[in-house]
Order: C-alpha cells, then sequence, then structure tokens
C-alpha cells in the first residue's frame, strides 16, 4: 500500500501519496483530492511515452475525462516564458473550466511550468504533481515554488501554488538515466544532513537508493518529503533569512557557482553541483570550528559511496577559484564583505552563518 503523508501549507491540507505503483491508481487517488473528475495533462516527450499510457489508463479507470494532453520538449529550455504562453492557450482552446484539474507528469521542469500555469490560468486551478524524477519527487514537487525562467534569470516569473496532491510513484525512476537518480539522490543527502537520523539511514542505506533499489528509494522519498514539508511549512514563502526554508540551501551557494561556471550545458548535473557544496560546507563548518574535525570525511565517503562527487579536483575540468568567488559573492548573500552560508554544526544540526570570511571559503576552494 502507498505511504500517505499528509501536509499543510499555506492554507491548504493534501497528502503526498509515496509508492511503488500508483500511476495504474491515479484515478482513484485523486478523485477525492480534485473538485471533478476533468483533467489535463502536462508533460514532456520523453516522460509522456515512457509513463503517459499509465497515467491515462488509472485517470480513465476512476471515469475521469482527460481535456487535453499537452507534451513540452524534454529540458530546462522548455521552463520559458514561450511555453508558458503556448500551453495556457492549448489548455483554454482545449475547453477548461475552473474545476479541470492540471496534473503534471515529469520531472521538476514540467512541474515548475505546469503549476505556475495551474496558477495562473483562470486565475487559479486545482493541480496535481505526479513527479517523475528523484529531483522532482524529493524536492520540487514539495514547497509549493511554481515558475518559469527568463532572459533575465533562473526562475524569476512563478508563483506560489500549492497541489491538491501529490503521487509520488517510485516505480517509474527505473526509467530514469541512473546519473539522473543519483544526481537527485544528493539532494536526499541535503535531506539527510538537515534532519540527522535520515543522515545516519543514508550512511547505512542510501546508496541502495541511489543506486535504484525501490524499498530504499521509498524510504528515501518519504522521509525527504517529511523534511522538506516540515522545514516549508515552518516558513511557507520564504520570509525567514535565517531559519526556514533558508536552511535548504545547504550545498547551494558553492553548488550554484558550480552550475553557472558550466553555463547549465547538462556536462555537471544540479544534483552533482550539490554534492560538491555539500562537502564544502561541510569543511567550512569544521574549518570554522563549529563541528567535529571528521564530518567532511563521513561526507565525502558517503558521496562517494553513492557515485557523486565530493572534490572539485575528481572532476574533468579545472574552475578558476576567483570566478566561483565572484559567483558566489553574486548569490546576493553577502554582507559587508562577509558571506553567508548554511553550515553544521553536526547532522541535523544547520544553522545560516552570515560571517564567513571569503579567505576561508577561498582557501577550501584552492585545496
Ligand atoms: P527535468 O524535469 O528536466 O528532468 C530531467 C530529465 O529526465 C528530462 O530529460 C526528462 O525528460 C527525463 N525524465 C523525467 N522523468 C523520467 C523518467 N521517469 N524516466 C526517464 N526519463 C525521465 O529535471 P529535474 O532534475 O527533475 O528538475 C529540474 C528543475 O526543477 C529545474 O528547472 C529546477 O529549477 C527545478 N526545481 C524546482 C524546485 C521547486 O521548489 N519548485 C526545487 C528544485 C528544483
Ligand atoms: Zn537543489
Amino acid at each position: 500500500a502507498p505511504a500517505r503523508l499528509p501536509v499543510a501549507l499555506l492554507g491548504r491540507e493534501y497528502d503526498i501519496m509515496v509508492g511503488e505503483d500508483l500511476l495504474p491508481r491515479a484515478g482513484g487517488l485523486m478523485a477525492g483530492a480534485l473538485p471533478a473528475r476533468r483533467v489535463a495533462i502536462i508533460s514532456d516527450a520523453a516522460v509522456a511515452d515512457l509513463h503517459l499510457p499509465a497515467l491515462r489508463a488509472g485517470l480513465q479507470q476512476a471515469g475521469f475525462e482527460i481535456r487535453a494532453t499537452l507534451a513540452i520538449p524534454p529540458g530546462e529550455g522548455s521552463k520559458s516564458l514561450a511555453n508558458f504562453g503556448r500551453v495556457l492557450e492549448e489548455l483554454l482552446a482545449a475547453g477548461i473550466d475552473r474545476n479541470t484539474g492540471v496534473v503534471a507528469l515529469g520531472g521538476g521542469v514540467v512541474g515548475d511550468l505546469a503549476g505556475f500555469v495551474a496558477a495562473s490560468a483562470l486565475r487559479g486551478l486545482p493541480f496535481v504533481q505526479v513527479p517523475t524524477t528523484l529531483l522532482a519527487q524529493v524536492d520540487s514537487s514539495v514547497g509549493g515554488k511554481t515558475g518559469i525562467n527568463l532572459a533575465s534569470g533562473k526562475n524569476l516569473a512563478g508563483a506560489f501554488w500549492q497541489p491538491r496532491m501529490v503521487l509520488a510513484d517510485t516505480g517509474v525512476l527505473a526509467t530514469l538515466p541512473p546519473r539522473e537518480l543519483r544526481a537527485g539522490y544528493a539532494e536526499v543527502a541535503k535531506h539527510g544532513l538537515l534532519q540527522g537520523p535520515l543522515w545516519s539511514w543514508c550512511e547505512a542505506e542510501g546508496s541502495r537508493a541511489a543506486a535504484g533499489d525501490p524499498l530504499a528509494l521509498r524510504h528515501a522519498v518519504l522521509e525527504s518529503c517529511r523534511l522538506k514539508s516540515a522545514v516549508v511549512a515552518s516558513d511557507e514563502r520564504e520570509e525567514s533569512a535565517e531559519g526556514g526554508r533558508a536552511l535548504l540551501n545547504l550545498g547551494h551557494t558553492f553548488g550554484h557557482a558550480v552550475e553557472a561556471e558550466c553555463g547549465y550545458d547538462g556536462s555537471l548535473l544540479h544534483g552533482e553541483a550539490v554534492a560538491l557544496g555539500l562537502y564544502l560546507a561541510a569543511r567550512l563548518s569544521a574549518r570554522l570550528g563549529f563541528c567535529e574535525a571528521g564530518l567532511p570525511d563521513r561526507v565525502e565517503a558517503h558521496l562517494r559511496a553513492v557515485g557523486l562527487p565530493a572534490r572539485l579536483a575528481e572532476l574533468p575540468r579545472r574552475f578558476p577559484v576567483e570566478r566561483l568567488m565572484a559567483r558566489m559573492r553574486k548569490d546576493k548573500k553577502v554582507r559587508d564583505g562577509r558571506m553567508r552560508f548554511v553550515l553544521l554544526r553536526g547532522p541535523g544540526e544547520p544553522f545560516t552563518w552570515s560571517d564567513v570570511a571569503p579567505e576561508d571559503a577561498e582557501a577550501l576552494l584552492r585545496e
């Protein structure tokens, strides 16, 4: 049976369902969460080829009418203003009304775009997330952030829009390329370090999840969603600079810098950049005397065990330290020349620290 995690966010209560064979049962599961048995499905072409038939059958079996099925091209480039407009127009042309549910079947790109479409069409339609990447199941489908990229930058237009349900079918992860699965696992390791006991589980069992073991994946997804939804509930609209959602940026100040330096060309996946950032955050925490000296080694050993990079020197390409530092300074987390990072006193004890001397971060990058 699927696990049911009830969450209450931004005034809405809904369930995150986690299980292995949910698509064929999607209609029965969604029926109570949506106002009518009418949906439009938004997916990407690759995911639609693999998983749309099962979702469609699952919905029709429960008497759902599928008003439209739209597939955008796979890839970050599809999270665009042009696609946002195109999908809105196609939904309206298909005759959707205010009770038509928008179902996002795909990774974070589809979830972010479809969520923003659902928030905007007719001033807001009921929305269901069916995340199909590990990253989307443990991270992007939880928390209610939706949006698109603009020419000015990533995720610069969007809305907070909570789904009526999240259906995380871990069975669909079997078709995910292994490298995508491992990269998504980096966010599980991040949640582990934020949560504590989940980190111990990661060290013991995480490599099974990162290798695709269904039972381990189910635990990883469920516990990640539990942690992320609790953090988000404490700071729904990201208003706290110190605690709350800011803690979810563990590993991301540095991760974003390396990612940007690669120009989002696919040579380094987001999760791989986060893995590098987690190790750096542990190193920085130890260097500044906040955590025991052995924590960085534990983080490195674990990342290595699951097939993720920990040290910059492992990557085939070299990154000029000055450029990475410049990117981190631009990451809006600098005050009076001191940098802000999420650091750890230990697993389960994260905090934001706004007083990191640039020389300390730089020294670690030079090693
Ligand atoms: P993605 O949606 O681009 O999916 C990655 C690739 O995997 C795509 O090519 C896709 O076609 C393919 N794929 C998806 N599911 C598959 C499956 N089951 N089998 C085979 N192939 C499959 O990328 P992603 O990593 O899922 O998401 C990244 C996006 O998420 C970014 O745009 C990022 O900004 C966003 N994000 C949003 C939040 C949030 O809170 N809203 C949080 C983190 C990330
Ligand atoms: Zn991330």
